[in-house]
């Protein structure tokens, strides 16, 4: 069993997630890709960042209708800050008969050694770098045999990017699902108001 982590704020998931994850999971032949948002990230202040349930129920609409994405609670059920290697370990005993892949845009993977217990990482899972327009994909510094680096198809879309869109009011269909452009509008996020 092949199982691709995908890790992220997802505040909101867009179509840059979306892509990386099926290239990825049809690239490397991977049995099925599973969305984990985080708890609270740990390099963002719990302000800065939308309630957990929200970017949890955006994700399970945004891939409700592909059969190999699925999504994690690992991370929203545990206390405190989230880190990659809690939440690996957590997915190692969970899912005892899988082999993880974890995936990450170019931004994140450049950061990796800065990551709790970076050391660690490296036994818990094989590591895929994916090409994010606007940041070099380099694998200096990591182990070559746990690092696949992986074009993409470019998708220039980012959350912060979404969130000021929404607070703007500029569209955002056809950056996010649709199902999440109607979830926004739902739950009147990133509006700006209090
Ligand atoms: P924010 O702007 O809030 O940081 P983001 O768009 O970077 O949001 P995250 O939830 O932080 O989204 O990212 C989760 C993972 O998805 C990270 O590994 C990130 O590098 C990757 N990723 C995000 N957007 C893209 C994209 N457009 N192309 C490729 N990878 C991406
Ligand atoms: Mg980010």
């Amino acid at each position: 069993m092949r199982l691709g982590v995908m890790g992220g704020t997802f505040d909101p998931i867009h179509h840059g997630h979306l892509v990386a994850a099926s290239e990825v999971q049809s690239l490397l032949g991977l049995d099925e890709v599973l969305f984990v948002p985080t708890g609270r990230p740990w390099q963002k202040a719990e302000s800065d960042v939308t309630p957990a349930e929200h970017r949890y129920l955006m994700t399970v609409v945004a891939t409700a209708s592909n059969p190999r994405f699925t999504v994690s609670r690992v991370d929203l059920d545990r206390e405190g800050a989230t880190y990659t290697v809690d939440t690996l370990r957590d997915l190692r005993a969970a899912r005892p008969d899988a082999e993880l892949f974890f995936i990450t845009g170019a931004d994140a993977l450049a950061q990796i050694l800065s990551w709790k217990d970076a050391d660690d990482l490296w036994d818990l899972a094989h590591f895929v770098g994916v090409t994010r327009p606007g940041y070099p994909l380099s694998e200096s510094g990591l182990p070559e045999d746990r690092v696949t680096l992986q074009e993409v198809p470019a998708m220039a879309i980012s959350s912060t990017d979404c969130r000021e869109r929404v607070r703007d009011g500029h569209p955002v269909w056809y950056l996010v699902p649709d199902g999440v452009v109607q979830y926004i509008s739902k739950h009147h996020l990133y509006t700006g108001a209090p």
